[in-house]
């Protein structure tokens, strides 16, 4: 029997009046003889709402009490579509994470989904119900609530359809499809049709957030087509899948930014073997994660060594390093949080040279200092000022001609 999983982002829910269209639109789209599960996020920006409330009352919440806080916002969505998709006479439950089976490992805040036991849903599918779940939550090993990290629906939807063997995993949200960019900064992004698993990694790795990251490790591992659609217009969205042999890439298929940057610089380090590591150590130790690091030779002996972490992790690497002063040796250190990271991305590079000159070249004419650059073998990142940000993402969209087919 055929099994559809559709998940409804926070936007496409922020009110009784959409909740009662996305109702309709189930029970006029459902095909007899296919097993419906849906999946939805809070209302509108409760999570948000709610991490407020969780800052007012405590700054170093029992992560057990902040993942029971914000997994509420989900369970008032599932209730409310429940008794809506009732009321029009269309049978369906509601579940929690763990009424759904859904078993995460224990970190707090960024669980991980470990094992589904859908036995309850599938006995709910055998008495004809739609299946409602709350996203973003499971149960660990000793049943404390767990929450997946800032956009998880996503993640509990894929693994929903993976463990469920779904035909399509559909991502319903407030815009058409995977943009070649972010159609909120550039008005030329155009929707792609189809992006391999591979390029959504990327993508999502690299700032859209448009999926979780997770999710689409989860959907390329186990399988799982993913089409993003929009939850209150009629159109096929995009189709994200395995890589077909004879699918010829485009050289570049999208462009993908993050904001959540900071930037580090050590001056004046010894310019000798293990000096990285001293610095890295320590960070690591902390759990800070480091994204790009370059070290400038500088003279006497000397170097620069420059990182950038996550913004909201800023504060606690400047404390690492200045409580590590003795062992890493520096002479100073500069911060700075107004950067961002804008990267291209497409599995057309593999076959094609000079893709990064073109882009260097392109923020050059624009004037767009480049302050760190990475490559992999399908993306070129680099770390500019965030006051560029709108001219580079839109300047790199016309250079790639991105706006056609
Ligand atoms: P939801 O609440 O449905 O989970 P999100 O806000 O998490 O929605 O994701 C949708 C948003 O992702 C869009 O409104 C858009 O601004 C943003 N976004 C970022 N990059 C892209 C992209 N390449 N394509 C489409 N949307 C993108
Ligand atoms: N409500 C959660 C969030 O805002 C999960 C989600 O929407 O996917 O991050
Ligand atoms: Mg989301």
């Amino acid at each position: 029997m055929k099994t559809i999983v559709q998940k409804y982002g926070g936007t496409s829910v922020s009110s009784i009046q959409k909740l009662k269209k996305i109702a309709e639109k189930i029970a006029r789209d459902r095909v007899s003889g296919v097993n419906y599960l849906i999946v939805l996020s809070a209302m509108g920006d409760t999570t948000d709402k709610l991490v407020t409330l969780s800052n007012k009352v405590s700054k170093q919440p029992n992560p057990r009490d902040y993942d029971m806080l914000l997994s509420t916002g989900e369970q008032v969505s599932v209730a409310v579509l429940s008794m809506i998709l009732n009321n029009i006479n269309v049978n369906s439950i509601s579940f929690t994470g763990w009424q759904a089976g859904i078993r995460t490992d224990s970190t707090s805040m960024m669980a991980r989904i470990e094992a589904i036991n859908v036995k309850k849903i599938k006995s709910e599918f055998m008495k004809k119900n739609i299946v409602v779940v709350a996203g973003f939550q499971g149960v660990d090993d000793k049943d404390n609530i767990t929450t997946l990290g800032r956009g998880g629906s996503d993640t509990t939807a894929v693994a929903l359809a993976a463990a469920l063997k779904a035909d399509e995993c559909q991502i319903y949200t407030d815009v058409d499809g995977v943009y070649t960019t972010d159609p909120r900064l550039c008005i030329k992004a155009r929707k792609l049709n189809k992006l391999t698993y591979e390029e959504m990694l990327e993508m999502a790795g690299l700032g859209s957030k448009v999926l979780q990251l997770r999710s689409v490790e989860f959907a390329s591992k186990h399988k799982v087509p993913i089409r993003v659609l929009n939850a209150h217009n009629i159109g096929s969205g995009t189709l994200i899948t395995k890589e077909e042999k004879k699918m010829e890439g485009a050289l570049i298929s999208g462009i993908a930014f993050t904001k959540d940057e900071a930037e580090v610089m050590i001056k004046g380090v010894k310019d000798q073997p293990g000096v990285a590591a001293k610095i890295l150590g320590p960070i690591g130790d902390a759990k800070i994660e480091v994204d790009m690091i370059v070290q400038n030779v500088g003279s006497n002996g000397l170097a620069d060594f420059t990182f950038t972490v996550s913004r909201n992790t800023l504060k606690k690497a400047l404390q690492v390093i200045e409580k590590n002063k003795k062992t890493m040796m520096y002479e100073s250190v500069i911060s700075k949080r107004n950067i961002v990271k804008v990267s291209i991305v497409g599995v057309g590079m593999r076959s094609h040279a000079g893709i990064a000159g073109r882009m260097f070249k392109c923020l050059a004419k624009n004037k767009v200092n480049i302050r760190m650059i990475s490559t992999s073998e399908i993306k070129i990142s680099v770390v500019i000022d965030q006051k560029n940000l709108e001219l580079a993402v839109n300047a790199l969209h016309n250079e790639f001609k991105l706006e056609n087919k």
